[in-house]
């Protein structure tokens, strides 16, 4: 009678919307609008089934060996998993194990509180200043680790390296995650910050700029010791993660630097694009180096925006929370699509009552 007092209890994470159906602009979850190079699809295509009899190779030597020879670290640097999501809950596993609060941003990718109360870390979050940029002055408090992104989500704000270095700097005696789940799209990584700290882990995901969300490819790189902790956790819970298939289709996705190189310039090409679009529309948002926008209007209500889209199979994201409710994340699509959304948002904007006329 009694068996559900001991059960961990959690509120779970909300992922944005996948529609069954694909006659939609799908502009809310952030993924790329090309598809993969089509090396993968030579590896899917000649890939024998038959070798789906055997347990993969634990280590994902073959994507750990492209993605050393990409970053220039060595493999014993690198950690892979099912998506960074895996990756990140990994690490808030192995490296997140203080009495005292962990921070992260008040704004910021909504998972980070659903790990920290499935793992039962206690947190506290850092308002991020009225610009929404991160202060790194707020970081100099006792704490039981750090993480955020960079560029941050759903902001799409970008910090400087010195902003990042002086939050890792100021907590030598606290692993420091910088959650790079963007960075390909405009900013500098703080990977060329590995060699000076040791408590330094860097995240980062083939699910945006490599174009393969489906794939679950995410992975982090630090020093050699905080890769061997983390190997050591991952290697206690589940092996076999990550299957053969999924190895060989991402070490080729890497080794394709060109396509990465023209596919990911294309997308920051549309970006910049669509901030002059929206802009002439009315709307504001802080600078976003990353595939999406986070846009308000004075004028008209987010969320009936946000419907409005909808009813004309456009989904962008929206998220009913504070400080964020008045804005809408949009992702960046190929042009045609961003031109679609564009003309239903005119059309919209023209039928719509204003913000208290309603
Ligand atoms: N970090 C951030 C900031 C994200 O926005 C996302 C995408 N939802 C992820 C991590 C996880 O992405 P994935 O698991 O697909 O690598």
């Amino acid at each position: 009678m009694n068996w559900e007092s001991n059960i961990r209890r959690v509120v779970p994470y909300t992922p944005g919307e996948q529609p069954k159906c694909t006659d939609v602009i799908k502009l809310n979850t952030n993924e790329n609008p090309y598809p993969p190079t089509l090396r993968v699809a030579e590896i899917l295509s000649n890939y024998e089934y038959h070798r789906m009899r055997l347990y993969p190779d634990t280590n994902s030597e073959v994507l750990v060996n492209a993605l050393a020879d990409f970053y220039k670290v060595k493999p014993s640097q690198i950690f892979v998993g099912v998506g960074s999501d895996d990756v990140i809950s990994m690490a808030f596993m192995t490296f997140f194990n203080s009495d005292k609060p962990i921070l992260f941003p008040d704004i910021t990718y909504s998972f980070y509180d659903v790990w920290a109360d499935v793992y039962r870390i206690p947190y506290k979050t850092i308002p991020l200043t009225e610009d929404f940029r991160i202060d790194p002055a707020d970081y100099r408090i006792e704490n039981g680790g750090i993480i955020f992104p960079n560029p941050n989500a759903p902001t799409g704000v970008l910090e400087s390296l010195e902003t990042v270095e002086e939050i890792i700097r100021a907590n030598p005696d606290s692993v420091v995650m910088v959650d790079e789940a963007y960075i390909d799209f405009g900013g500098k990584s703080a990977l060329s910050l590995l060699d000076k700290y040791e408590n330094l882990l860097v995240i980062q995901t083939f699910s945006k700029s490599r174009s393969m969300a489906g794939m679950r490819i995410g992975f982090a790189i630090g020093s050699e010791k905080m890769i061997k902790y983390l190997n050591d956790v991952k290697f206690s819970v589940n092996s076999y993660t990550m299957n053969p298939l999924t190895q060989l289709c991402g070490a080729e996705a890497v080794k394709d630097t060109a396509y990465f190189e023209k596919t990911t310039q294309r997308i920051a090409a549309t970006r910049e694009h669509a901030k002059e679009r929206l802009t002439a529309m009315g709307f504001t948002y802080p600078d976003s180096m990353s595939n999406f926008i986070f846009a308000s209007h004075p004028d008209y209500d987010a969320a009936e925006i946000f419907a409005a889209l909808k009813e004309r199979r456009i989904f962008v994201r929206h998220w009913n929370k504070p400080r964020i409710s008045q804005y809408l994340r949009i992702t960046i699509g190929t042009p045609e699509e961003m031109e679609a959304f564009f003309t239903a948002l005119e059309e919209i904007l023209r039928t719509l009552p204003k913000r208290g006329n309603a």
